[in-house]
């Protein structure tokens, strides 16, 4: 079950399209498979036009009724759009999607098998900082870390722990440099989640340390 979303202040920048590129992506792709944001998020856009037709016309009853009538139609956001399902791969793994990523699937580099049972897909979004596609087999680690910016995860199939919460899929979870995590999974079918950061990694602990200087390995 989904636990962690996007907090209303996000959601609202979403709406008004004041997000950074990536972190809207990863916005619409949690919304894609969070039926409860979807509604909110319909009610911030009615809020929004409310809002800017207030500003526009005061105290208008015509205009009032013109409003509520918009209002009571369905949402552009609401309306589920059927597309072709575009499955990720990975070792003979196929994943499914949220509507929002499915244009990345064919537009990832290929996989690079790193240490700790972890892969990992660059995605190019032409922004600042970096996206990946990464997954963790049963059993697969991130040495422990903390941020020097933000990192922004949607859990896309399976489940992970960090040590001091557990997630599921379709969770947002938003860390900064206040956190010190080490993300692992113990599900058969491990976990793929889709990230975004904005600064490198940080390693804090035992040998990991020694990749602080190579951190922007992890970060290309
Ligand atoms: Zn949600």
């Amino acid at each position: 079950m989904i636990k962690l979303h996007p907090n209303s202040q996000q959601l609202s920048e979403f709406a008004q399209g004041q997000c950074d590129p990536g972190v809207a992506l990863i916005i619409s792709a949690h919304i894609d498979m969070c039926r409860c944001c979807k509604q909110k998020l319909v009610s911030v856009e009615a809020e929004l036009a409310r809002e800017a037709m207030a500003e526009k016309a005061p105290a208008d009853p015509a205009f009032d009724s013109m409003l509520a009538n918009i209002l009571q139609m369905p949402a552009a956001s609401a309306i589920e759009v059927p597309v072709q399902s575009q499955k990720l791969e990975l070792d003979g793994k196929e994943f499914t999607l949220p509507r929002s990523l499915q244009r990345y699937a064919s537009k990832i580099n290929g996989w690079s098998h790193m240490a700790g049972k972890l892969w990992q897909a660059k995605v190019d979004l032409g922004i600042d900082g970096r996206a990946d596609f990464i997954y963790m087999e049963k059993g697969g680690s991130v040495p422990e870390h903390t941020h020097r910016g933000s990192e922004l995860t949607l859990v896309l199939d399976g489940e992970f722990s960090d040590g001091v919460h557990d997630y599921d899929t379709g969770d947002f979870i938003a860390r900064d440099g206040q956190h010190i995590h080490t993300p692992h999974t113990d599900a058969d079918e491990g976990c793929l989640v889709f990230s975004i950061l904005d600064k490198p990694l940080h390693f804090t602990s035992g040998l990991a340390r020694l990749l602080n200087p190579f951190s922007q390995l992890f970060f290309k």
